[in-house]
């Protein structure tokens, strides 16, 4: 059995850069990934990164500290946001010197755009490919510092020892067809988000929130789950993002009467207020009957082609290939669509949890709490870079110090348990499919737990979500082989993307308030009396119970908050 003192499931950004933070810190470190490290969603992230260079001296990390407590509509901890805008420009500038190729001002200093929510233009980006850039120069340095990397391994179970701590992973090496231990003294999530709980979604088919289900599973909580952003530019019918940075090079929204809407709802921002409320914005013109086929228009035409050519060239392609129009001629349709998901696996600022000593997360699987109810664009991938390092320090001092045979190690017969369990799923031949259960699930998702909900939709998908956990059981995988056996995958998947919704639901029906991208039309304001808290949800056979754990409030006391 192969064993590692640090274990990171994941090779996005997040996985990666805390592989490198513990490899820098003396441990011996093993990335397992279930798609190769460079084809990780963070490849798709296409706007930016924040940080508070000094470019502009009127700008500070505290300045970006306070634009994030108030986009997380003041229920993100603010000593840790404080963490994440402080280490930013320190982290941008070690991305730099690792060879990412950011876009540059005339004199030579790193270009920033403004983006949804930010008091100053501090987004950093090369292009239109920003996450792309980060991924391969993170790729480039686990090379270099050969961290030992199983691609093509599927995690599908963690494995506690009589303490409760946890000592490694049981995975599926999809090559091979073997099911196997990976021994850990630390074990690090970085599984990226949960998008495909719904449909469409701009996440890739891979996002299906393993972490958090593995975490769950293990009786371990998530926090603040209820909370899912839909990103304002989607194209329709496919999903396919239109990054804010479109907006930031100065792009407008129309409706259809060519109007300039958001001047009603965001009269200083416009198209450039935070993501929840343009979403909604949107969302309320469609209904009302001012859309165009179920879309708003983004209009970058006034930009022009030279512009749109050096700053937009993936959007431009992605709208002629997905939506049929180039935006240098025409303006695009756009809607709101599945994201962001703020929530995820509950940890502390070192990227611990607080209920499973040796377990770790960092990135969108995890949840601080950095964006409260709602991101701000370009925070995510900064996220991803400073708590992936801050965790995987963490995780390495863990194993090399603390643990001092406080923790047993991991068992080669945790796979041979989960294998039992496999050929019993294996053995069904009667039953529902796992695409049947899981389009169901992402409709009702889309339909009742939208960018608006109330108790009535709410409750709606709750009894769907249960009925479908229970079809779950009897789910039948008709592809019997041993090696990249997708079909079992997916249906492993899919057993997690049902937990993960009903824990989105039920957080969702019991928050009678609306708070960034939890909008209720029974419940429209927000209530700091009874709901400036987190959620934490724990699965308890087939119910998620609930509980809820204080925010930290450390400068920012909420206001009223407009743009
Ligand atoms: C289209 C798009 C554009 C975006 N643009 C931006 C942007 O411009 N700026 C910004 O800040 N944010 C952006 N975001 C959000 C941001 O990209 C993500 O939140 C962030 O990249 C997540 O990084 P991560 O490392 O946590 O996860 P990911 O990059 O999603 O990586 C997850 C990793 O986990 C592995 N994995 C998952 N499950 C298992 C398992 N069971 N076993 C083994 N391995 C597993 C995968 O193989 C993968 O390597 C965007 C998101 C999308 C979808």
């Amino acid at each position: 059995m192969r064993s590692h003192d640090v274990v990171v499931v994941g090779a996005g950004l997040a996985g990666m850069r805390a592989a490198i933070a513990a490899h820098e810190a003396g441990a011996d470190v093993a990335l397992v990934t279930k798609v190769h490290p460079v084809r990780s969603h963070s490849g798709a992230a296409q706007g930016g990164i924040n940080a508070a260079l000094g470019n502009r001296s009127d700008d500070s990390p505290a300045s970006h500290t306070f634009d994030t407590v108030k986009g997380a509509d003041y229920i993100g901890d603010q000593d840790a946001i404080e963490i994440l805008c402080q280490n930013a420009p320190k982290e941008i500038i070690q991305l730099e010197h690792w060879g990412a190729v950011f876009s540059r001002q005339d004199d030579g200093k790193i270009a920033q755009r403004p983006f949804g929510g930010a008091g100053f233009p501090r987004t950093c980006f090369a292009a239109d490919l920003t996450g792309l850039v980060i991924l391969h120069t993170l790729y480039t340095v686990c090379v270099k510092y050969d961290i030992p990397t199983y691609e093509e391994h599927f995690v599908t179970e963690l494995v506690p020892d009589s303490n409760g701590s946890c000592v490694g992973v049981v995975s599926y090496d999809m090559v091979h067809g073997t099911i196997e231990t990976i021994g850990a003294k630390s074990v690090v999530l970085a599984t990226g988000g949960a998008g495909r709980v719904y449909r469409p979604s701009t996440n890739s088919h891979s996002s299906t929130g393993d972490g958090m289900g593995l975490a769950l599973a293990q009786g371990v909580p998530l926090k603040d789950m209820e909370f899912m952003q839909f990103h304002p530019t989607t194209l329709n019918p496919s999903g396919v993002l239109v990054t804010e940075g479109a907006r930031g090079e100065g792009g407008y929204l129309l409706n259809s009467d060519g109007e300039r809407f958001m001047s009603k709802y965001a009269p200083n921002r416009l198209e450039l207020a935070s993501r929840d409320v343009v979403s909604r914005s949107e969302a309320t013109e469609i209904l009302e009957g001012r859309g165009v086929n179920g879309s708003v228009m983004l209009d970058l035409r006034h930009l022009g082609r030279e512009r749109i050519m050096e700053r937009l060239p993936q959007i431009r392609e992605l709208a002629m290939a997905f939506a049929g129009v180039d935006p240098i001629d025409e303006p695009i349709p756009i809607r709101p669509g599945a994201h962001y998901h703020m929530g995820g696996v509950h940890v502390d600022s070192w990227g611990a949890s607080p209920h499973m000593p040796g377990l770790f997360a960092a990135g969108e699987c995890a949840c601080v709490s950095v964006h409260g109810a709602n991101r701000l664009g370009g925070n995510s991938l900064l996220e991803a870079v400073v708590f992936g390092a801050r965790t995987g320090d963490a995780a390495a001092r863990h194993a090399l110090e603390s643990v001092n045979g406080a923790q047993s190690e991991a068992s080669p017969a945790a796979a041979r348990d989960y294998e039992r369990r496999l050929q019993e799923l294996l053995g069904r031949t009667k039953g529902p499919k796992q695409h049947e259960i899981r389009d169901v699930l992402a409709d009702t998702m889309q339909e009742k737990v939208g960018v608006f909900r109330d108790g009535s939709d709410l409750a709606d998908a709750q009894a769907v979500v249960h009925d479908l956990r229970d079809r779950f059981k009897s789910v039948v995988v008709d592809d019997k082989g041993k090696t990249f056996n997708q079909s079992l995958i997916h249906t492993i998947e899919t057993g997690w993307l049902l937990d993960l919704a009903l824990s989105m639901v039920t957080g969702a029906v019991e928050r009678t308030e609306s708070r960034g991208a939890h909008s209720r039309t029974d419940y429209p304001e927000r209530d700091d009396e009874n709901w400036m808290k987190h959620t934490l949800s724990y699965l308890e056979g087939d119910q998620i119970r609930l509980d809820y754990s204080e925010v930290t409030v450390t400068e920012y006391q909420p206001q009223v908050r407009t743009y």
